[in-house]
């Protein structure tokens, strides 16, 4: 647990699935990347869906809902999906489903936002039966009506169920939820109205680095996702974050990370790198 300002913040360990490494890394050399992640024999990477659980304000916070369980047979082996250990992880920080007041969506790519469904007599209903939910207004309108090459990122199902909620609550532009926890437009490089989550307090920040920073090993700006829609904004968004977490000791949050949570940051000999690794 790590306490910032009046929040206590947890990870929930729910769920791991797998990637092609040539997707995750983008223009990198195989050569290079293998050595920090290493594949499968398909050429896939394992990437954890880790969720980020604050606390404050009476409140039981949730940024991202990974996959979850409504899925297919193609789908879980196309993607190695695991199981679903939400229950589990819930009951370890004293929890139940019901009492998850809100979740945010840092987007609604479907890696981030299915797990918020279940499938009950052929209908996505909702896992978290008294939350709202937060996601740019931008991104809810991209999700809607997706372009060509983020169609199979937006799942419709899942995109239309959430559209469907009355605890969806969009939001425009940089917002304080509670007191210390802030939602942060991160530019559209990723996907349009694409937004991270910033934790201070107590002289500490932590930052949910979204998909913006999905792993430590994406802290270089040129190492960014082949689903970032403009890798070239996606450059620029980065320096301007590494470098003021750099200099301000923020904490970054890694959701996708399979061995490292989170870290504060250095400069390196050719980009920032990890300094002090956390484990919450
Ligand atoms: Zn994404």
């Amino acid at each position: 647990m790590l306490s910032i300002g009046d929040c206590t913040l947890q990870t929930l360990d729910v769920q791991e699935f797998s990637l092609d490494g040539g997707s995750v890394f983008g223009a990198v050399p195989k050569v290079l990347w293998e050595k920090v992640i290493r594949p499968d024999h398909l050429n896939r990477v394992r990437l954890s869906m880790r969720l980020l659980l604050v606390r404050g304000q009476g409140r039981n916070i949730l940024v991202d809902a990974a996959m979850g369980t409504a899925w297919n047979d193609k789908m879980k082996q196309i993607y190695d999906l695991s199981e679903w250990r939400l229950d589990r992880e819930l009951q370890k920080a004293g929890l139940r489903r019901g009492d998850i007041t809100d979740i945010i969506f840092t987007h609604l790519h479907f890696d981030h936002l299915a797990g918020a469904f279940e499938e009950e007599n052929g209908e996505l209903v909702p896992v978290f039966p008294h939350a709202r939910y937060y996601v740019q207004q931008d991104n809810l309108q991209t999700a809607l009506h997706p372009n060509l090459k983020e169609k199979p990122s937006y799942l419709s199902p899942f995109v239309e169920a959430l559209s469907r909620l009355d605890g969806l609550a969009p939001v425009k532009g940089g917002t304080e939820l509670i007191p210390g926890l802030e939602l942060v437009p991160a530019g559209k490089g990723h996907t349009e109205g694409h937004q991270l989550v910033r934790i201070t307090g107590s002289g500490k920040t932590l930052v949910h680095g979204g998909d913006l920073f999905p792993s430590s090993a994406h802290l270089g700006v040129t190492r960014g996702l082949t689903y970032d829609i403009a890798p070239l904004e996606v450059v620029g968004e980065k320096i301007v974050l590494l470098d003021e977490m750099v200099d301000k000791r923020v904490i970054l949050y890694f959701a996708h990370d399979p061995l490292i949570t989170a870290a504060t940051l250095k400069r390196g000999e050719k980009h920032v790198v990890v300094d002090d690794i956390l484990d919450f």
